[in-house]
């Protein structure tokens, strides 16, 4: 089968592999789409370390049941999965933490995951309720941000808010969390240099939506009478991103540092301003099986409007330019769709 493979050498190449072979239990899903995550770009330009190669990357997918070898699952099941395959016994998979385990697996990082024809998911995964299936009325386009939106909605539990919110970053995380706050009744200021993705974020009800220039900071400073609530920064967190979210927070509000960050980067803080200015310091990544399984819910109900998220399909086999394309932002969320 068709396979983009991520090697030791952090490069891409399409290949031809095996179709996974299964073990008793296994499940075996033919890919339909499989969208190109902001983490897997973050990998190739090695700010993170959590993946494997080589290895087969994507988690971000949707596709149906060909073959299967557990007893629980049929054959033509439209599924997605919860990529984070762990332990399902310690005290953290326990209490719904299981990206703190410390035997984690992850598809698409240490497994092979969705950029290819076919991926096997191993019976421990099916076993500790990994594998999530859905009505096959529910479209691949819609099924495959199941885990994006899982993760927006673990960091909104997570998250202090009052009225106002700057998103920082209009992909299709900003996107999708621009809907989750005006659902909550919030003011929603979305910065965005590139101006396709402006457009993106007025189209799904951002109240007002700027470049990064100082005039237009100041502008929402003066708008928000001393700065928004809570800054959710879903963009990379390089040094002028940080500075440009402790600019717009007011004084006792909250930055959620959602995106990943360049490697080696760092926050200085003075504590004794720290502690007059009162700001809420945190950071969320990843989902809960809880927010997933909301995730599941708002999918069904069809609360999320993903059609402006969803901007560019390319054929497996044309993968590298695919990444291209996700890597210069010409799109919003690229997906990959074998032929
Ligand atoms: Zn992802
Ligand atoms: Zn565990």
């Amino acid at each position: 089968m068709q396979a983009i493979v991520f090697d030791k050498t952090r490069q891409l190449r399409l290949q031809d592999i095996p179709i996974p072979k299964l073990n008793s239990g296994d499940v075996l899903i033919q890919m339909e789409l499989c969208g190109i995550c902001a983490s897997d770009l973050a990998a190739l330009r090695g700010d993170v370390s959590d993946y494997s190669p080589p290895i087969v990357m994507g988690h971000e997918l949707a596709g149906i049941v060909v073959e299967s070898r557990h007893q629980d699952v049929k054959i033509g099941e439209r599924v997605t999965v919860n990529p984070m395959l762990s332990c399902g016994k310690c005290y953290n998979c326990i209490n719904d933490r299981d990206k703190y385990c410390d035997s984690i697996v992850g598809i698409g990082h240490d497994i092979d995951g969705g950029y290819a024809e076919y991926i096997r998911m191993p019976k421990h995964g099916v076993d500790t309720d990994k594998l999530i299936r859905v009505p096959d009325t529910i479209p691949p386009e819609e099924l495959l941000f199941l885990e994006p939106l899982g993760c927006c909605l673990n960091a909104m539990h997570e998250t202090l808010f009052d009225y106002t919110v700057a998103i920082l970053g209009a992909g299709p995380i900003g996107l999708i969390f621009t809907q989750l706050l005006k659902r909550k009744g919030l003011s929603v200021y979305v910065f965005e240099p590139i101006p396709h993705r402006r457009f993106a974020a007025e189209t799904v009800g951002a109240d007002d939506c700027f470049a990064i220039t100082q005039e237009d900071i100041n502008n929402l400073i003066e708008i928000t009478d001393g700065g928004v609530d809570t800054v959710v920064s879903s963009t990379t967190n390089n040094s002028s991103v940080i500075s440009v979210a402790f600019e717009l927070v007011r004084k006792g509000g909250c930055i959620n540092f959602f995106g990943l960050s360049p490697e080696g980067e760092t926050l200085h803080i003075n504590l004794e301003e720290f502690h007059y200015t009162g700001h809420k310091l945190m950071a969320s990544w990843a989902f809960s099986r809880a927010s997933l399984e909301e995730s599941r819910q708002y999918i069904l109900e069809k609360t999320i409007n993903f059609e402006p998220l969803l901007t560019d399909k390319y054929p497996l086999v044309q993968g590298l330019e695919a990444f291209d394309n996700a890597i210069t932002h010409r799109g919003v969320k690229t997906v990959l769709f074998p032929q």
